[in-house]
């Protein structure tokens, strides 16, 4: 059965209570632990997973290293223990590492935030993939443009997105069906994966944003933006970027 994300309900959402579905052993020797419900994002989307400890209040610890979502909408925990050990049925604690979390959630909301600046600068492109790991953030889009074009483009996305970000804003997590998304959201992907509920976050009450990641509450919590580069090759426009005091 697909596991409990309760991470998608809220934006702070870093600790749960949970109870343990399965223990295996992985090909290289760790512990891969299912539980029924989880606030332990897994990687996807562009965002990294999360770190952190699940532990029982019997002194096991169990040090969570990795974290994956099956095609069945199972999460997997994957990791060593520091103390003991758990069983199958154990009411357990989630903990997620905040700071990690928090890093890969402003880099995450970056990138949205360029989106929404690309939007506001009615710059007819569209989004492709993206990654938002602090050695390596980056958006694309299904553009091409000069290099003069290219370095006028950063500057105003650098100098519109900060601006948002001084300004802040109030977000907001709406759930609804796939049907209905294109009323908040200019894009909605073909693809949107049915093995997660359908999640629209929307940035300053206007832009919606189908994403199962976790969010900034408030543009603001992002912290400055630099557009580092934008490069434009064969049809693809990447703008690379950082977020001041991660990378
Ligand atoms: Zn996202």
């Amino acid at each position: 059965m697909a596991t409990k994300l309760t991470y998608l309900e809220d934006f702070d959402v870093v600790t749960c209570d949970a109870k343990v579905e399965s223990i295996h052993t992985t090909e290289d020797n760790r512990t891969d632990i299912v539980l029924d419900e989880t606030c332990f994002y897994p990687r996807g989307g562009g965002q990294d997973w999360d770190t952190g400890i699940i532990s029982n209040n019997s002194g096991a610890k169990f040090q969570v290293e990795e974290v994956r979502l099956d095609e069945s909408g199972v999460v997997h925990h994957i990791g060593t223990y520091q103390s003991g050990e758990l069983k199958v049925d154990d009411k357990v604690k989630c903990s997620v590492d905040i700071e990690r979390r928090e890093i890969n959630t402003r880099l995450h909301s970056a990138g949205h935030l360029v989106d929404m600046v690309v939007e506001r600068l009615r710059l007819p492109w569209v989004a492709g993939k993206g990654a938002h790991y602090p050695h390596m953030s980056f958006v694309e889009y299904d553009a091409e443009i000069t290099p003069e074009e290219a370095e006028a483009i950063k500057k105003d996305i650098e100098k519109v997105a900060n601006e948002i970000i001084a300004k802040g804003s109030h977000n907001e997590i709406r759930f609804m069906p796939v049907s209905e998304m294109h009323t908040v959201c200019k894009h909605v992907p073909e693809n949107i994966p049915t093995n997660k509920p359908a999640r629209v976050v929307l940035y300053d009450e206007t832009f919606g944003i189908p994403c199962g990641g976790t969010h900034v509450k408030d543009v603001h919590d992002i912290g400055r933006i630099t557009i580092s580069k934008i490069k434009s090759k064969k049809g693809i426009t990447k703008v690379s970027y950082a977020v001041e005091g991660i990378n």
